[in-house]
């Protein structure tokens, strides 16, 4: 069994703990040319993939924004805001940011 290393901090990788993340930084290849190989990085590497938190954050705009409306539309265009609102609307967006990075690591887990 040969020993993997963390693409990043070079660290060795154990089986199930380490994530398979495309796009570490090199660019991207066009015209049909085969995509690079992913590179293998531990989880606190992974944390801090730039493509992975671009994808989450951009997930998290889109449906924090959306529930945000579905839930407060009606505070917030009324101006009644209250001090719930605070927390509520931040947490609002923080809930898909942490399940698109979830589910972005439990798919690229090998
Ligand atoms: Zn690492």
């Amino acid at each position: 069994m040969s020993s993997q290393y963390c693409e990043r901090c070079k660290q060795p990788l154990r089986p199930g703990r380490s994530f398979a993340l495309q796009g570490g930084g090199s660019p991207r290849t066009r015209g049909g040319a085969a995509p690079p190989a992913p590179d293998l990085r531990c989880l606190k590497c992974a944390l801090r993939h730039r493509g992975l938190l671009r994808r989450s954050l951009m997930v998290s705009l889109v449906v924090g924004t959306i529930l945000t409306l579905l839930n407060q539309g009606d505070t917030l265009l009324a101006a009644r805001w209250n001090n719930a609102l605070y927390w509520q609307i931040p947490l609002t967006y923080c809930v898909p940011f942490l399940v698109a990075t979830y589910g972005a690591l439990t798919n690229t887990r090998k």
